[in-house]
């Protein structure tokens, strides 16, 4: 089975001037409703994480304001620009604990899939910004090795945008060997190769900066040439990814961005770090939701993510595969293997 954590109150975080919207989620509920689950999937019901639980992750000043800003009504948290609603901060926690039930599940033998907002991966242990309040991914990462039951997590991120504030959450700790596949140079404006962890986590942060253009190949070739040889490396006992689908074609016209991947591509992904978790730590895999702002795009994403997940065929792709050529990427991925010793 493949558990899918999702709740309606996450779109009770409605605040004006952001894209993140709660149209986000509606949309893509109502396509999981009208085409079905993928066989094997079932929904759960999240609970919100503790302030216990978020303060692992976090510092408590950037908690205690954001808990603040929302007490009375909302307002803006960063200028990035991140807002919120009077809601905000409660279902933040809902989401964190979302991410945190998607890793427990997975720890259990599970894959799981939490379709949560708001996303997490640019907020930094002192600071929320582009639309992430809580980084729900480390949260749950956090809860995993505190608890005992995991002791090395590979976290990878394929959103457009670099994870900046996962990166700063583990930079230094070698128990998250996280990678991020992402345009560059675009926001936040980190995730360069050269960026390869501090101290104890000196070689445990790996990023893949994409150029514009790149895209489904790009996106296979990195699993086969850099994800698997660290993952086989590395022996990690969970599989954590951060799923963002705006690196798909059709952003283009939505966020001025500038990836190529298809919905096939997508699932394909998916199915290869699903292969990796069933080699490398007894098929534990866990997704938690960040970006994706074309709604069919982002919806039949979700959607081929959980068959891949749950080792089911492709759903379809109603949006097709791009019709120009790929960017390559031999320079980039040339640059990141020998970087990691993987040359
Ligand atoms: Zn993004």
């Amino acid at each position: 089975m493949t558990l899918l954590l999702y709740s309606p109150r996450f779109l009770d975080h409605d605040a004006p001037y952001m894209a993140e919207t709660p149209d986000r989620l509606r949309h893509t509920w109502a396509l999981l409703q009208q085409q079905g689950l993928p066989p094997g999937c079932r929904p759960g019901a999240p609970r919100p994480a503790t302030r216990q639980q978020v303060a692992r992750a976090h510092d408590g000043r950037m908690i205690d304001r954001l808990h603040a800003v929302c007490r009375g009504g909302g307002g803006v948290i960063d200028p990035a620009p991140t807002v919120v609603s009077a809601q905000s901060y409660d279902v933040a926690l809902l989401a964190a604990g979302a991410a945190i039930q998607a890793v427990e599940c997975a720890l259990g033998g599970e894959p799981a899939f939490a379709l949560l907002r708001p996303p997490g991966h640019h907020a930094t242990p002192q600071r929320a910004m582009g639309f992430c309040l809580f980084n729900n991914a480390a949260v749950a990462a956090r809860q995993a090795l505190a608890d005992g039951q995991a002791e090395r997590i590979l976290l990878i991120d394929f959103d457009l945008h670099h994870g900046n504030g996962t990166q700063d959450s583990f930079y230094a700790d070698p128990a998250v060997l996280f990678v991020s596949l992402h345009q560059y140079p675009i926001y936040p404006g980190t995730g360069r190769a050269e960026e390869t962890g501090a101290g104890a986590g000196t070689g445990y942060n790996v990023n893949i900066p994409l150029p514009a253009g790149a895209g489904d190949v790009a996106f296979q070739r990195t699993i086969d040439e850099v994800i698997a040889p660290l993952a086989r490396r590395y022996r990690p006992d969970l599989i954590l990814c951060s799923c963002g689908y705006d690196a798909h074609w059709a952003e283009n016209a939505v966020a001025g961005a500038g990836l190529q991947v298809s919905v096939a591509g997508y699932y394909r992904f998916a199915q290869g770090l699903r292969r990796l978790a069933q080699e490398c730590c007894r098929g534990r895999i866990a997704g938690v939701l960040e970006g994706g702002y074309h709604l069919d795009a982002l919806a039949w994403g979700v959607l081929n993510t959980l068959a891949a997940f749950g080792d089911q065929p492709a759903i379809g792709d109603p949006l097709g595969a791009v019709l120009n050529g790929e960017t390559d990427v031999d320079h980039v991925l040339a640059r990141v293997k020998r970087l990691h010793g993987l040359a």
